[in-house]
């Protein structure tokens, strides 16, 4: 499958994203956490993301559109893919519009996974997520605890609250979110490809994509 996941920060594409990819070996491609892991490895890239991330604010499209366009080209997307977190404003919307064309790719669809904002308040507030760049797990100090608390049941690393993820940082996000990647929707209505589920848990968002791809 070739989908978009569209939703606030919290409505739980990442979460979707990884148990959809169990269903047809799609892989999940996250700009945060391609940008998180640059971050910790301290290259170019992330020297450049990092002050824009710890705000909460978006990166410049032209740093995110040259990430997008060495991903989508590499062996595994072969399979599908699920862009989380991507295309975050209209002009990427367009530039991945141009970019999947010239690399002959069509989408199935976008989702919009609608939570309601206290929902994601509670969430945000209460996610921790896991500090290996290439373990990025995400808990829940209340529906999804470590087995060992502060610890990945996964790989054993730390896992922390991450530094966007304070009050201020979250709400800044929220208000990005609705300014710049809200009219998403209105973007991908108009090509045809949008669908939108009203979503409290994962797998209702999983069922209703399975359902619509006839899976
Ligand atoms: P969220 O939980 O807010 O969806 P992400 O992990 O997707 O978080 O992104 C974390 C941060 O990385 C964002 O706040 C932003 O600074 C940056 N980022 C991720 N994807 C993009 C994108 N497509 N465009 C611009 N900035 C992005
Ligand atoms: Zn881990």
């Amino acid at each position: 499958m070739k989908l978009i996941l569209l939703g606030a920060p919290g409505a739980g594409k990442g979460t979707v994203a990884k148990l959809l990819t169990a269903i047809d070996g799609s892989v999940q491609i996250s700009t945060g956490d391609i940008l998180r892991g640059a971050v910790q490895a301290g290259t170019e890239l992330g020297k450049e993301a990092e002050g824009y991330m710890k705000r909460g604010d978006l990166v410049p499209d032209s740093l995110i559109m040259g990430i997008m366009e060495n991903r989508l080209q590499e062996p595994d997307c072969e399979k599908g893919f699920l862009l989380d977190g991507f295309p975050r404003t209209i002009p990427q919307a367009e530039a991945l519009k141009e970019l999947l064309a010239k690399l002959g790719i069509t989408l199935d669809m976008a989702v919009d996974i609608e939570v309601p904002r206290d929902v994601i308040l509670d969430r945000l507030c209460t996610r921790r997520t896991c500090e290996n760049a290439d373990c990025q797990a995400i808990y829940n100090v209340k529906s999804n605890p470590t087995r060992q608390e502060g610890i990945c049941d996964k790989c054993g690393s730390r896992v922390i609250q991450r530094e966007d993820e304070t009050e201020e940082a979250i709400s800044h996000r929220l208000e990005t979110y609705n300014e710049k990647t809200s009219p998403l929707i209105g973007f991908y209505e108009k090509e045809g490809l949008l669908i939108s589920i009203e979503a409290l848990n994962s797998d209702a968002v999983v069922n209703g994509v399975k359902e619509k791809l006839g899976l």
